[in-house]
């Protein structure tokens, strides 16, 4: 598939883990199986939570496990312009509107209407134009508008199969501008996915229900929505997700061979040995022969090793 572009797109909050790994190699993996390419964009559009020099640092690790990024590096702290353009094209169509509300609003207007409440709050829609926008209150952040009548959005993911979520529902209109002024996650993504001209997205599956807005967002700006699969979470031995968060271990890679066949392990390749880039062709080939998504379904890949 020449046409295949894809991404590995980190968050420089602390170097590769096991887990980034997984989703760094997937990636790399689907597009080299495609006769594609695997752009890196580093997500560093929350700018408090970055660490300086984590970038680089990642950029060194993916280096050293022979996934090197076939375009120039996409750095989102770059893009706030774009992001922008995109926010009042929004606008313009009526597709976005200033909140005034802090999280302590929401929660008192949810508690007030007795709407379920999942660990995300689910904006109550308070600001919405038609409920009379800001009433005099100070705009904090942007969101989008979900239109009335919005269907449940329906895609299917590669490895997850069927998948569908009522954004109205379960989320309500999202922030595209955070009240600190930052952009958020979700724009940021849709705009750069775009820009890259990505075609498939292969990332970690606690990313999968952002896929839903996401696709809303490309709707509402006109642009084309990639295809999905989203990879086994590596788990922590407590059976919790593995992230910079709960603190998991940077990657050791004084041998990047072993750390390689650890993310293999968890996508479902047999072990490979030689260099990291033999190791790599090796699964490049078994990934092509329907190795990577497909057995993916059928195997008990969340087990901690
Ligand atoms: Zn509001």
């Amino acid at each position: 598939m020449p046409g295949y572009v894809g991404r590995f797109a980190p968050s420089p909050t602390g170097p590769l883990h096991a887990g980034s790994l997984v989703a760094a190699l997937a990636s790399w993996l689907d597009a080299r199986a495609h006769g594609g390419t695997w752009l890196v964009r580093i997500e560093d559009v929350d700018t408090p939570r970055c660490v300086p020099g984590a970038d680089t640092l990642i950029l060194q690790q993916l280096a050293t496990c022979g996934l090197v990024s076939d375009g120039p590096v996409l750095w989102q702290s770059q893009r706030s312009d774009v992001y922008r353009q995109a926010r009042d094209r929004l606008l313009a169509r009526h597709l976005s509107y200033p909140c005034a509300c802090s999280r302590k609003d929401i929660a008192a207007a949810l508690a007030n209407t007795h709407k379920p409440r999942h660990g995300e709050l689910v904006y109550p829609g308070t600001c919405r134009p038609e409920r009379g926008g800001l009433r005099g209150r100070p705009a904090r952040a942007w969101r989008f508008l979900i239109e009335a009548g919005q269907a449940p959005v329906q895609w299917t993911d590669r490895r997850l199969g069927a998948q569908q979520q009522d954004v109205a529902a379960e989320v309500g209109d999202f922030v595209l501008q955070r009240a600190d002024g930052l952009w958020a996650y979700q724009l940021a993504v849709v705009v750069d996915d775009a820009a890259q001209g990505i075609t498939h997205v292969v990332r970690g599956a606690d990313l999968a229900d952002n896929t839903p807005r996401q696709m809303l967002l490309q709707a509402a700006l006109g642009l084309p929505t990639p295809v999905y699969l989203h990879t086994p979470l590596v788990l922590a031995a407590d059976g919790q997700k593995l992230s910079k968060q709960t603190g998991a271990a940077a990657l050791d890679l004084s041998d990047p061979l072993a750390a390689l066949n650890q993310a293999a392990q968890m996508l479902g390749l047999p072990p490979a040995e030689g260099t990291p880039l033999a190791a790599l062709a090796a699964w490049t080939a078994a990934w092509a022969s329907g190795m990577g998504p497909a057995h993916l379904k059928l195997g008990p890949s969340n087990a901690p090793t």
